[in-house]
């Protein structure tokens, strides 16, 4: 464990690639304690980058750990897990998790975009001889059919269309008992799922989970005057020390009046 409290620092074994857009990281970590319930995530930070991002625990065992992480057009991670990261040390914070079935549930729906898989992949998996459990999965190109064992319904967006999980959402049947939804996917469209579920389905609060797992609509983070990952890269290569790289870091941002 770092000294920082409740993070942990994981080294890259493995890198796979799930498809074009789904890449596989296995981080070797000691001392990591899982929640138990199945959705749980862990805030990730990359090599070189102060700003952290959230991924699921696809499974964890034994001192090893895999995250699947989607790699879109641009992004912090994406850039991090396009690339050569084997080796690579990275940091985790301690697992939190959300979902809550209720005791009564006798039914079990799952709705999610590609960054939520992995959750909708251990949530069945979990269920398995509890309740009976069907998931839609939306993917942006092809379905990964051997993900996961069990009733996916897999789609895809219509052309020019970022994310349509919720037209999917708004097409279910509600069975008549009761029963426990969970959601993942693109934030502003989780907001208007929460309102659908609430006021037009008048599910009670404690039978959905609906979360907002990331910004769309071309939305770009805070910017900086001062990108650290080409920094930390270049040094890295030329065999300086982290001291040495910060050092340069804040000389640069010196430099741009940052
Ligand atoms: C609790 C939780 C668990 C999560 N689990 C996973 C997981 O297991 N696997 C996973 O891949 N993601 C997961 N996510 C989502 C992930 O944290 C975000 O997609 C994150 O923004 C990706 O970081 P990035 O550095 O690649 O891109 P960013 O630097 O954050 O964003 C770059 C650009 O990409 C766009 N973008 C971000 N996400 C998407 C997307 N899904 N589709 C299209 N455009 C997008 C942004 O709008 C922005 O314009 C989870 C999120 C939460 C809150």
């Amino acid at each position: 464990m770092s000294t920082r409290a409740a993070t942990y620092d994981a080294t890259v074994v493995r890198r796979d690639r799930l498809t074009d857009h789904f890449v596989r990281i296995v981080l070797a970590v000691d001392g990591f304690t899982s929640t138990g319930v199945p959705d749980e995530w862990v805030a990730l930070t990359v090599p070189g980058q102060f700003q952290t991002r959230y991924y699921t625990v696809r499974s964890h065992d034994d001192g090893e750990f895999t995250l699947d992480i989607v790699v879109h057009d641009h992004g912090l991670v994406t850039e991090w897990a396009s690339g050569e990261c084997v080796g690579d040390v990275v940091t985790i914070s301690e697992p939190k998790a959300s979902f809550k079935m209720p005791d009564d549930a006798q039914w079990l729906h799952l709705v999610s975009d590609l960054t939520g898989l992995p959750a909708v992949a251990r949530i069945i998996e979990w269920a398995s001889g509890r309740v009976p459990v069907r998931a839609w999965v939306e993917t942006p190109d092809e379905p990964v059919r051997d993900y996961v064992v069990g009733d996916v319904t897999w789609s895809t967006a219509p052309a020019g269309v970022e994310t349509a999980t919720a037209a999917i959402v708004e097409a279910l049947e509600w069975p008549e008992t009761p029963g426990y939804f969970w959601m993942a996917g693109e934030s502003a469209q989780m907001r208007a799922i929460r309102k659908h579920l609430m006021r037009d389905i008048k599910l009670p609060s404690s039978a959905y989970d609906v979360m907002g797992y990331w910004r769309g609509g071309g939305h770009q983070r805070q910017p900086r005057a001062v990108d650290p990952g080409p920094i930390w890269r270049a040094g890295k290569a030329a065999g300086k020390t982290d001291e040495q790289i910060w050092a340069d870091y804040d000389a640069a941002r010196e430099a741009s009046g940052e």
